[in-house]
């Protein structure tokens, strides 16, 4: 099929959050399809009634919109699609290549419970059944011989066929199953590279028989990715680890810092940067270059990334970016000033990692009063003997001195100097004071944002609470 132009799928089953090492199996797949002009093809494989949910499938594609990753055709509805399974199924049986079994799940077991070979022995395979109630059909899978795998991951891989058991692809119910229906639909759909994850790999040599009896002819190029590992390197679980794409997008990520940071799961640029914009990932991606160990999906180094995107956009673009925090956020929204914020802007890009992280770093400048960290009042206030000195100085001269915040920052430094402090120690009192916490963006700066009533306000009540606390 290399001839053709290239076809290639994404083909998830929406049993749950779309998860990260899903958004990476799409998003290589669309980097193929990109670079060579190919078509990307988005199959929703939602034939597991029970296990299936709308939202799920809400859920991915939304996803892949968030991520840039888009398609060329489909969503394609594999329930849609029974019709052609059915047929396909029917093919197989009329040709001998299947047959009925009428064999339950108890029986199944008993007769193979100590046999080496696992799974099913062929009971039914020479009955001649015909199709009836509590009968599924059976994929004659041959019994010598080997089939081989050619990935362009992991190389050769030899399956002996003798271990391949005779499959259902058609339950008792007459409801095709994952085999047949993701065999069948590539065959429709044209498929010429199947990329998935690295647990397909056991399905592939079914994938391949069937694809043998059915069409014939070159079989689609096999890549199965690597797992995705946590720092335990334990696999990603969706119950242990945080993998859902929807909560990175909802605390904040950067979509093309997350997009970026999938990329390097599993693979690298020849000359091992990080840093890739999409245009150069489309044209450097190899899926021959993808490794085949597991990759350590490294929750805090994609922090890290994320908070580089977020310094490398210009402030305008990174004040856009947190209009939808900013309205979550838990001031009234008559109190806020965008203005303020923007002058604030520049301050906090430089001290955040997500988005989420920005409406605590603002709130001073729009809260009535500002909320207060109480480890952080103890420390810099509650135990400090000179803390009342510092606040009632910095009053003073904040309430005379010209407003940039340089003065601010002179008339602080004063402040601490009287009580023999250096300008780190003074600023600790005035900042939990002012802004309720000990961390924070550049304290001038803030102050001078903040204006002086307000400063001096905070400052009052800091030192009546001090007062009202009395002698610890
Ligand atoms: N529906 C399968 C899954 O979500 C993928 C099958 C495939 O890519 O071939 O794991």
């Amino acid at each position: 099929m290399s001839n053709d132009v290239p076809r290639l799928r994404f083909a998830p089953s929406p049993t749950g959050y779309f998860h990260v090492g899903g958004a990476r199996t799409a998003l290589y797949n669309w980097l193929v399809a990109r670079q060579s002009g190919g078509t990307f093809i988005l199959r929703i494989e939602d034939t597991d009634l029970e296990r299936n949910r709308e939202e799920w499938v809400d859920g991915i594609l939304s996803a892949m919109t968030w991520l840039g990753i888009d398609w060329d055709e489909g969503p394609y509805r594999q329930s849609e699609r029974a019709d052609r399974h059915v047929a396909a199924a029917q093919r197989l049986y009329d040709a001998g290549l299947a047959y009925y079994c009428g064999c339950t799940r108890d029986e199944v077991e008993r007769r193979t419970k100590d046999r080496q070979t696992p799974g099913y022995d062929g009971y039914c395979a020479d009955r001649g059944l015909e199709p009836g109630p509590g009968r599924a059909l059976r994929f004659r899978s041959p019994d010598t011989g080997t089939t081989v795998v050619r990935d362009v991951v992991r190389g050769e891989v030899s399956f002996e066929n003798a271990t391949i058991e005779d499959f259902v692809i058609v339950k008792s119910s007459g409801q095709p199953l994952f085999h047949l229906a993701n065999v069948v639909d590539d065959i429709d759909m044209r498929v010429t590279h199947v990329v998935r994850g690295e647990e397909h790999l056991p399905n592939t040599p079914k994938a391949l028989l069937l694809w043998d009896a059915l069409e014939g002819g070159p079989t689609p190029v096999f890549a199965h990715l690597p797992v995705l590992v946590n720092e335990k390197r334990q696999k990603l679980s969706k119950r242990r680890d945080p993998v859902a794409i929807e909560d990175y997008r909802d605390q904040g990520y950067l979509p093309e810092a997350m997009r970026n940071y999938l990329a390097l799961l599993g693979w690298a640029p020849a000359d091992g940067r990080e840093t890739l914009t999409v245009e150069e990932m489309i044209g450097e991606f190899r899926l021959e270059d993808v490794n085949n160990s597991p990759a350590f999906f490294d929750v805090v180094k994609l922090g890290h990334f994320n908070g580089e995107y977020i310094r490398a956009l210009s402030t305008p673009e990174f004040v856009s970016r947190c209009a939808p925090w900013l309205e979550a956020a838990p001031w009234s929204p008559e109190r806020y000033d965008a203005v303020a914020f923007e002058r604030l802007a520049p301050l906090v890009q430089e001290r955040v990692s997500t988005l989420s992280e920005v409406p605590s770093m603002v709130e001073f400048c729009f809260l009535e009063e500002p909320t207060i960290d109480q480890a952080s009042w103890d420390k810099a206030l509650g135990r400090n003997p000179l803390a009342s000195a510092v606040l009632a100085a910095s009053r003073d001269g904040l309430g005379r001195c010209p407003w940039t915040a340089g003065d601010i920052r002179a008339v602080i430094e004063e402040a601490g100097a009287s009580q023999g402090l250096k300008l780190a120690k003074a600023q600790a009192p005035v900042r939990v004071a002012v802004t309720g916490r000990s961390v924070g963006p550049p304290l001038f700066e803030s102050i001078e944002v903040l204006g002086r009533e307000k400063t001096i306000a905070r400052l009052e009540t800091a030192l009546e609470r001090i007062r009202d606390a009395g002698p610890g």
